[in-house]
């Protein structure tokens, strides 16, 4: 359990290194280096710019009161990389989630996708911008419908985007499952029969059905043990590798951050106070509430090999 924490000692996953490898024998400088070529490589995927979200609250009676949720949050994504957001509860995390995915609408600011104003798409390229650009959120039992099996629930986009016939779609869930690593034989089981860990690769592979560029993973591991967590970290990474996947990885838990993201942006109360690479701000941290957030971690004051 304590070597598949994500720990302060954590580095970078990468595709081929396993979680037990990575605090030992695996060559740090060269993943350190591969992932800043890329870094400095990659052309831009996702970009928001002063992006605000201001819902109204019902206050007594017929006031209402604005509420600022998202306030001015503008970050870049490259290609190919992990951004990770981070924050407490209720600092707007899921509200940037939602809006990139076209879940909410943006009350004022821009977000490009390739480079593509998202709100001047008309519906039919909308339709096609959802296709390459899916979520998984935290509770996939809540997000898996109960009464379908294993094997329509991942082909589901597959039914709405309408991919193939029958027999290509069961093909193409056939190498779905192989991808997350699950088993043919959980194709005609029902949500409720599988266990927390196996439900999220459903969801994973659900996500990557119709081979997006782009995932969207809020709270994606939270609810999971910290085994299990460790093993969707790692097939993340794998995925990520294998099919030039662009991640935003959202999370309360920076101790899952250090292992997945190439780059943090730190969110408070709407606004992203804090905004750098992975050990920059592990390494040095200057605003408090990072601090705080880091000092937050289990066992973050244990100082470890020295
Ligand atoms: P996080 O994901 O970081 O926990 P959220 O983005 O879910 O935070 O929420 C940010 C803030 O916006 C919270 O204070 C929440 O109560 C508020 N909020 C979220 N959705 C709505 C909504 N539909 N109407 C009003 N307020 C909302
Ligand atoms: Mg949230």
């Amino acid at each position: 359990l304590v070597a598949a924490a994500p720990s302060l000692a954590s580095r970078r996953l990468t595709a081929g290194l396993t979680v037990a490898q990575a605090d030992s024998e695996f060559d740090l400088t060269a993943v350190a280096a591969k992932r800043a070529a890329r870094t400095e490589a990659g052309d831009v995927a996702i970009s928001l710019t002063d992006v605000s979200k201001v819902y109204s609250i019902r206050g007594s009676g017929f006031r209402s009161t604005p509420f600022t949720a998202v306030d001015e949050v503008s970050f870049d994504i490259k290609r190919g990389t992990t951004m990770a957001l981070v924050g407490e509860s209720g600092s707007g995390k899921s509200t940037v989630a939602k809006m990139l995915l076209g879940l909410e609408k943006v009350t004022s600011g821009s977000i490009h996708i390739d480079g593509q104003n998202v709100s001047a798409l008309n519906a039919k390229q909308l339709f096609a911008l959802r296709g390459r650009m899916q979520p998984v959120f935290q509770d996939p039992y809540g997000s898996l419908d109960p009464l379908r099996n294993i094997a329509n629930t991942i082909a589901e986009p597959l039914v709405t985007h309408h991919f193939g016939n029958r027999a290509e779609r069961t093909a193409r869930v056939r190498e779905l499952l192989e991808q997350v690593s699950l088993p043919w034989s959980i194709s005609s089981r029902y949500p409720g029969e599988l266990s927390g860990g196996q439900r999220q690769r459903v969801a994973i592979a659900r996500a990557l059905a119709l081979k997006p560029d782009i995932v969207v993973l809020d709270e994606a591991v939270s609810a999971l043990d910290v085994l299990v967590q460790a093993q969707i970290l790692q097939l993340l990474a794998e995925l990520q590798s294998e099919l030039s996947l662009t991640y935003l990885f959202i999370t309360h838990d920076l101790a899952v951050v250090r292992v997945i993201a190439d780059e943090v942006c730190v969110m408070n109360q709407g606004k992203i106070v804090e905004a750098g690479t992975t050990s920059s701000i592990f390494e040095n941290p200057r605003e408090q509430y990072t601090k705080n957030l880091l000092d937050a971690i289990p066992g973050a004051n244990i100082r470890l090999g020295v």
